[in-house]
């Protein structure tokens, strides 16, 4: 038997599986106290079964093992019809209403009739309807948005390089060569990974000064020498560069303009001057 709980190393294996058991864990202190108000709510309703209709409380499918004797009571005392309340009337999809067999609605039972009506149908809306459903929904929300974050990981593994921010839309369209390219090529993220550890292994003062310069900032905690959203393949790319060029060019066009449209101005206060 022991061995059995051995398969639930599967959870440590698939990731999926964590965020599954992580749904449950993440929100633990939230799930304790809704189900805490839940087993007040079914104590309540346990209280008030036990003083006025405890003798309700039988369960014919109880083997007593005495003959002609079939079904025994379930609330022999307080605890005892606490835990049948909790036990048949969570476990019952209409509640105690379900489980507890019906009352006459006959003139002489009208009171124990009405005290029913509400019993069950309270039991049913807020034990069963609510409070059950609230928590299931605190898991799935948790296991959604787990699910949603895991996604977005995945989504920016896929599409943003991990050395530059740099995403796959920008780089597409900004180099000749595309987002896969610079991923394995330009910024290949385990080349960082080998200049880390040649860093370490290779005494300082064999060193070049690209490698002192960036060894010492690395021992101060600073990145500032990580490419950020930099890329020496987009700086020279020539569609780029005509890009910029044309950007001057729209700059002095713009320039032109300005300046001819002050001269027109200026000719055209004259005429003004002169026709006064
Ligand atoms: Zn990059």
């Amino acid at each position: 038997m022991f061995y059995a709980f051995h398969l639930l190393d599967i959870v440590n294996r698939l990731p999926t599986l964590k965020d599954v058991i992580r749904s449950v864990t993440l929100n633990i202190q939230l799930l304790g106290m809704t189900a805490m108000l839940g087993v007040i709510l079914v104590y309540i309703y346990s209280v008030i079964g036990f003083l006025f209709i405890s003798d309700l409380y039988f369960d014919e499918g109880i083997d007593t093992g005495l003959i002609n004797k079939a079904g025994e009571s379930i609330c022999m005392s307080l605890l005892h019809c606490f835990l049948s309340t909790f036990n048949y009337g969570v476990r019952t999809g209409g509640g105690m209403g379900e489980f507890l067999p019906a009352e006459t609605g006959a003139s002489y039972n009208f009171l124990a009739y009405y005290v029913r009506f509400f019993y069950d149908i309270t039991f049913f809306l807020l034990v069963i309807t609510i409070l059950l459903n609230v928590i299931f929904g605190i898991i799935i929300d948790t296991f959604a948005q787990l699910r949603e974050k895991a996604d977005n990981i995945k989504f920016d593994r896929q599409n943003i390089c991990f050395i530059c921010g740099l995403s796959r839309q920008v780089l597409d369209r900004e180099t000749i060569e595309g987002f896969e390219f610079h991923n394995e090529n330009d910024h290949a993220l385990w080349n960082y990974v080998y200049f880390f550890i040649h860093l370490e292994d290779k005494p300082k003062s064999d060193m070049n000064g690209v490698e002192t310069t960036v060894k010492e900032k690395m021992e101060e905690g600073d990145q500032s020498w990580f490419p950020l959203q930099r890329c020496l393949r987009i700086d020279k790319n020539p569609k780029r560069l005509e890009s910029v060029d044309e950007s001057n060019e729209l700059d002095e066009m713009i320039k032109e303009i300005g300046t001819k449209f002050k001269t027109t101005e200026e000719a055209i206060k004259n005429l003004e001057s002169l026709l006064t």
